[in-house]
C-alpha cells in the first residue's frame, strides 16, 4: 500500500475512511475502473473492526460463517489489492469544499491537499479519539512512563504496571500481560484501576480477568484517579486513587497505561455543508449521494429511512455508490451491470488470467 506526498494530488475519487465499508468502496470503484485515494485519521486500515473488536468473531458476513474483525479487514485488503488504492493513513480530513470549477478541495490536518472529482465519505462514527485520563500534571509524562497505548512487552518486563480502565482494552491488556511471554518478560505486578467493580467489557474478558484476580495474579483497585506522585527527578512513580467513600490511597508504579476506550467524534464531517439528520449524512438511496452532487456517503456515517448500521448494509451502499460515481465521472459512458463471474473486462481489471476457457465442474 503506497502513500504520496505531492503538493496537490489530483484524483478521480477520494474515499474518506478506511473501515470495512471504505475498503469495499475501493473494490466497487475498481470494478468501475476508478482508482481511489483513501484517507483515514488512524494509522492503520480497518475502522471499528480493528480499533474496537479485532479479535471478536463476526457471524453475519454473507458466506463467511465466522471471522474476527481483523480477519475481515485482512480479507478486504486482499480483495482490493488488484486495484492498488493509494492510502493516506494518519491524516484526518478537515475540509471538503466545492470549487467554482466543480472539483472538490479535500484538505487533511497534515497539510495534504487533493483536488477530487468525486468524494465518497465512509467516515463511520467519525474519527476515533482516545478517551483522556484527565489528572493534573499527568499529560507531561505521556510518552515517558505513561501511555495511551500498550508499549512493547520489553518495556514492561519485571515492572509494576498500572492500567486504568474498565473496557475490553484494559482488561484484555491485564490478562495478556499476565499470561503471554516467558515469566521473566512479564511485569512483576499488574494492577487494574477502575471506578467500580463492574466492567464495561465482554463477559469472556471479564471472566478471564476475574479468574486471574481470584488466583492473586492480578490486583484490582476501585476508585477514580485523582492525582499523581513523582520522584525528586520528576519521574512519575504513582497515582492517587480515591474510592467512593472519599478515601485516597497511592498506587505505586513504573508504567502507567490509560486504556479507557475511544470516543467516536463525527468531527469535521459535520462542517462540510452537507445535509445532516441526527448528526448523520442524509443520502438518496438510489445513488447514496448526499445533497451535494459528486459527494457520496456510505456505511455508518449515513442515514435514510430503514437504515441499519451493519457492515452488510454498507457493502450494498458502496456498490450502488460506485455505479453512481462512475455515472458522475463518465457521463457519456453506458454504465452496465457486469458479473465478476463472466465478464472478461472485470477479470482484466482484477488482474486475472483469462478464464473464458475454464470449465465448471
Ligand atoms: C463491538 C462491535 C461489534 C460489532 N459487530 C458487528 C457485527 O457482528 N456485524 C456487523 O455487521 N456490524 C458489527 N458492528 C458494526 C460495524 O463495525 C460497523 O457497522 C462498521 O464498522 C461500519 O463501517 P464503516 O466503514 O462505515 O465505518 P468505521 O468502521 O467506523 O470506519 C470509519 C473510518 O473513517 C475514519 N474517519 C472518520 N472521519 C474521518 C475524517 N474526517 N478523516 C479521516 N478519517 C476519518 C475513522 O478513523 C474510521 O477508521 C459492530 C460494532 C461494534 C462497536
Amino acid at each position: 500500500m503506497t502513500t504520496r506526498d505531492d503538493d496537490v494530488i489530483q484524483a478521480d475519487s477520494v474515499v474518506i475512511g478506511a473501515g470495512p465499508v471504505g475498503l469495499f468502496q475501493v473494490f466497487q470503484l475498481g470494478l468501475q475502473e476508478i482508482r481511489a485515494h483513501v484517507i483515514d485519521s488512524l494509522p492503520h486500515v480497518g475502522g471499528q473492526c480493528v480499533e474496537l473488536y479485532p479479535d471478536k468473531p463476526i457471524y453475519d458476513i454473507p458466506a463467511v460463517p465466522v471471522c474476527t474483525g481483523r480477519e475481515l479487514i485482512e480479507r478486504l485488503a486482499q480483495q482490493i489489492a488488484p486495484f492498488d488504492p493509494i492510502f493516506h493513513l494518519g491524516h484526518e480530513v478537515t475540509t471538503v469544499e466545492r470549487q467554482s470549477d466543480g472539483l472538490f478541495s479535500v484538505q487533511t490536518n497534515q497539510g495534504r491537499r487533493f483536488l477530487a472529482k468525486t468524494v465518497l465519505i465512509a467516515g463511520g462514527v467519525g474519527s476515533f479519539q482516545t478517551r483522556p485520563l484527565k489528572v493534573e500534571g499527568l499529560a507531561q509524562h505521556e510518552g515517558r512512563n505513561f501511555s495511551y497505548r500498550l508499549p512493547a512487552p520489553e518495556a514492561m518486563a519485571q515492572k509494576e504496571v498500572v492500567i486504568v480502565g474498565g473496557v475490553d482494552a484494559a482488561l484484555d491488556a491485564a490478562v495478556r500481560l499476565r499470561q503471554e511471554g516467558a515469566p521473566a518478560q512479564r511485569p512483576k505486578r499488574i494492577v487494574l484501576v477502575y471506578r467500580r467493580d463492574v466492567f464495561q467489557a465482554e463477559a469472556a474478558t471479564v471472566t478471564a480477568f476475574q479468574r486471574l484476580r481470584d488466583a492473586g495474579h492480578l490486583e484490582f483497585v476501585a476508585g477514580q484517579v485523582t492525582g499523581i506522585e513523582t520522584s525528586t527527578e520528576g519521574q512519575l512513580t504513582g497515582i492517587s486513587v480515591t474510592d467512593s467513600n472519599g478515601d485516597a490511597r497511592v498506587v505505586r508504579l513504573d508504567v502507567l497505561l490509560a486504556l479507557q476506550g475511544l470516543i467516536p467524534k463525527l468531527g469535521p464531517i459535520a462542517d462540510w455543508g452537507l445535509t445532516l439528520d441526527h448528526r448523520q449524512l442524509a443520502v438518496n438511496t438510489e445513488t447514496f449521494s448526499t445533497n451535494v452532487p459528486g459527494i457520496f456517503a456510505v456505511g455508518d456515517v449515513n442515514t435514510y429511512p430503514g437504515k441499519r448500521k451493519l457492515i452488510l448494509s454498507g457493502f450494498h451502499e458502496a456498490t450502488l455508490a460506485a455505479f453512481a460515481t462512475a455515472a458522475h465521472l463518465f457521463p457519456d459512458r453506458r454504465i452496465q451491470l457486469q458479473y465478476t463471474t463472466t465478464s472478461t473486462k472485470l477479470h482484466q481489471l482484477l488482474g486475472l488470467p483469462s478464464v473464458s476457457h475454464r470449465r465448471d465442474h
